[in-house]
């Protein structure tokens, strides 16, 4: 946006069908310096007045870190020369560095692989669609969490993202977007509610209107069902929309599927998602994600509708990502026969066709192991 250095990313003379590494940006160092970005706009103000600085200084450089996209502090137009040389000296403007960009030659999909001060990566997506524009976050650099079917899951936890780094994938898809971002949603790498407050704190760095003012009710966090989380959320009475990955009917399977079930299984989840409705009156999602002679029988089907029907809930069906592994999509028929069964529970119902399944950018996909990565290509310590 200021450095005239810097590439055109939205320029699709960039975008090879597949991967890219095109574009590299300095980064900072200076450990010892305060990194701003990781601050929420309250925290920024307590920042600038410890400084001696007045408040309405801390809301520019929020608005300039995120709004109008600033990366130097020189790029602050409207700070004065002296407090540009006090935050160059004390703080820094740390951010993600785009790796890559793989571009779906089916669909409008973006994948950018962003790599972190560390050197670690994660990857955020972008889908566009007629009506809408979307952008899936990442939490966490892989997920500790382990279910089977998921491609992240077979990475391990390596660390949490922080808020700063969170609200950063927002700012680089921003970036390369043609259209305005219009719904944000937390099921990129990584399970949000074992990063709960980095997770709502970027969430509120989004939403505010200094830095993108995305409307609560168009960012959504997904959780594997980490029931005290769910319980606190509701508790604090986050206006942000909640969803649920159940995937399967019987404690047996789910155990298998996503081990967290051993810890809280479905009948615990359940009480903890009619908590969250009955407390907030918010609707909440279930996910359902369908996988060939696993969980697609229409005895699944009935058992999910008994499940479903009591809660203040709309149910999204997933039809599996291939990831490579022992899982499958179900063949089409099957899914219809599925969702005529799950009709017959008068809930709001929803199939999510995801999108980027070409570029490994759909749900459950994303994974930053160099299993992944194009040969020749490693940019991530293992
Ligand atoms: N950890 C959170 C959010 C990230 S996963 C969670 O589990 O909810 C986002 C969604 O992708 C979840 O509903 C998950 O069940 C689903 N998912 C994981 N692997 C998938 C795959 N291979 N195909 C389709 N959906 C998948
Ligand atoms: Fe983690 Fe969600 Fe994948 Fe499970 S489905 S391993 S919780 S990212």
């Amino acid at each position: 946006m200021f450095d005239k250095n810097t590439p055109d990313l939205a320029d699709p003379a960039l975008l090879v069908p597949g991967h890219l590494n095109l574009y590299s940006c300095p980064m900072e160092s200076g450990t010892e310096r305060t990194p701003l970005r990781d601050f929420s706009l309250e925290e920024l103000v307590a920042y600038f007045t410890s400084l001696g600085e007045k408040p309405f200084r801390a809301r520019q450089v929020f608005q300039w870190m995120w709004q109008k996209g600033a990366t130097e502090f020189f790029q602050m137009t409207n700070i004065s020369r002296s407090l540009i040389q006090r935050l160059e000296t004390i703080a820094t403007l740390d951010r993600t560095e785009v790796v890559f960009i793989s571009q779906s030659p089916a669909s409008e999909t973006r994948k950018l692989l962003l790599r972190l001060q560390d050197g670690k990566t994660v990857e955020t997506v972008l889908i566009p669609e007629e009506s809408r524009v979307t952008v899936c976050l990442s939490s966490q650099v892989g997920c500790g969490l382990d279910c089977d079917f998921c491609a992240t899951g077979k990475m391990g936890l390596l660390r949490n993202l922080t808020a700063g780094e969170i609200t950063d994938q927002l700012r680089q898809v921003m970036a390369i977007s043609s259209r305005p971002v219009t719904n944000i949603v937390f099921m990129g790498m990584g399970e949000p509610f074992h990063n709960y407050s980095a997770v709502l704190k970027a969430a509120d760095m989004m939403h505010d209107e200094l830095a993108y003012g995305t409307g609560a009710r168009r960012i959504t966090i997904s959780t594997s069902g980490l029931v005290p989380q769910i319980k606190q959320f509701a508790e604090e009475n986050r206006r942000y929309k909640l969803a649920v990955s159940l995937n399967a009917t019987v404690d047996e399977q789910r155990n298998v599927l996503m081990p967290i079930n051993k810890k809280w299984n479905i009948s615990a989840l359940m009480d903890a998602c009619k908590y969250y409705t009955e407390k907030t009156h918010n609707m909440l999602t279930l996910e359902y994600v369908l996988m060939a002679g696993i969980n697609d029988t229409l005895q699944d089907a009935r058992r999910l509708v008994q499940i479903a029907r009591p809660v203040f809930c709309k149910v999204n069906v997933i039809p599996y990502n291939d990831i490579n592994g022992t899982y499958r999509r179900p063949a089409d028929e099957k899914i219809e026969a599925f969702l005529q069964e799950l009709s017959k529970g008068n809930f709001p119902l929803t199939v999510r066709w995801s999108r980027g399944g070409d570029i490994d950018a759909a749900c459950g996909q994303l994974a930053t192991q160099t299993k992944k990565m194009q040969p020749g290509f490693n940019p991530i310590e293992t």
